[in-house]
């Protein structure tokens, strides 16, 4: 009998559990998707700035601007660098981490498609991409962007094993894209930024308009009063926000 009840509270709690999680998505919660941060708690004023470093071929594959301006503004920012990116640019990755308003996070060794993968694969490309940027001096945030914002569902395990919380966004202007202009990036931001949003854009210069588009949205974005922590400061508050579902990040 006892046995039965525990199975009837387990179920209903799971139930629960997945009722939050879908109300989250639309309400004032955080998002989490399959145990993936989408944005952080829609009650509150915080949102993240996030940047990635992926590898790219094109030269110079560094943003110095964006970086430069960030760091002169003492702006929250969180870079998820992948580790092919950080060899080809040690000095960069040096100067950010010497930034006490920047985190740096895991996006990968190879910057692979995770979709198709199984577990071990994903999780050889998170430790990979940690050990790159340990040996060169870093110790990133246990926080993963999986290249090409995949999710498979082999991605649950492996982040598990890799003990890292996978991040994507909610808020993509699509600045590597040669035709946005900064004027359109900033437009779009303003468009879509609601509290608890993670905004994605790259460090590794493929954006055309995203030096000049950084600074508007900051300060546009400061003046509406959003405030920019980083994307673990978003994560805690999730963790002890009453309505986020136990078991997800
Ligand atoms: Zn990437």
């Amino acid at each position: 009998m006892l046995r039965n009840l525990t199975w009837v509270a387990i179920l209903l709690s799971t139930v629960a559990a997945h009722c939050v999680l879908a109300q989250n998505l639309a309400g004032t919660g955080c998002g989490i998707r399959d145990g993936v941060l989408v944005h952080g708690l829609r009650s509150g004023r915080d949102i993240a700035l996030t940047f990635d470093a992926c590898p790219t071929r094109n030269v110079p594959g560094f943003a110095a601007a964006v970086v430069d301006y960030l760091s002169r503004e003492s702006v929250p920012a969180t870079f998820f660098l992948s580790g092919r990116w950080a060899q080809k640019h040690a000095p960069a990755l040096k100067q950010m981490a010497a930034i006490p308003a920047f985190e740096l996070a895991l996006h990968g060794f190879a910057h692979r498609h995770l979709d198709g993968t199984n577990p071990a694969d994903i999780q050889k490309e998170i430790d990979d991409g940690r050990a790159t940027l340990q040996k060169l001096g870093v110790a990133p945030a246990p926080l993963f962007r999986p290249p090409y914002g995949e999710t498979p569902a082999a991605l649950a395990q492996a982040a598990r094993a890799a003990s890292v919380t996978p991040v994507l966004w909610d808020v993509a202007p699509g600045d590597p894209d040669a035709h946005q202009t900064a004027e359109m990036l900033e437009r779009s931001v303003l468009q879509h930024t609601r509290g608890g949003s993670i905004i994605v854009m790259h460090v590794n210069g493929r954006g055309v308009g995203t030096a000049a588009a950084v600074p508007k949205i900051v300060n546009a974005l400061r003046s509406r009063g959003f405030n920019f922590v980083t994307v673990s400061v978003l994560l805690r508050a999730c963790q002890s926000d009453s309505t986020t579902p136990r078991g997800n990040p």
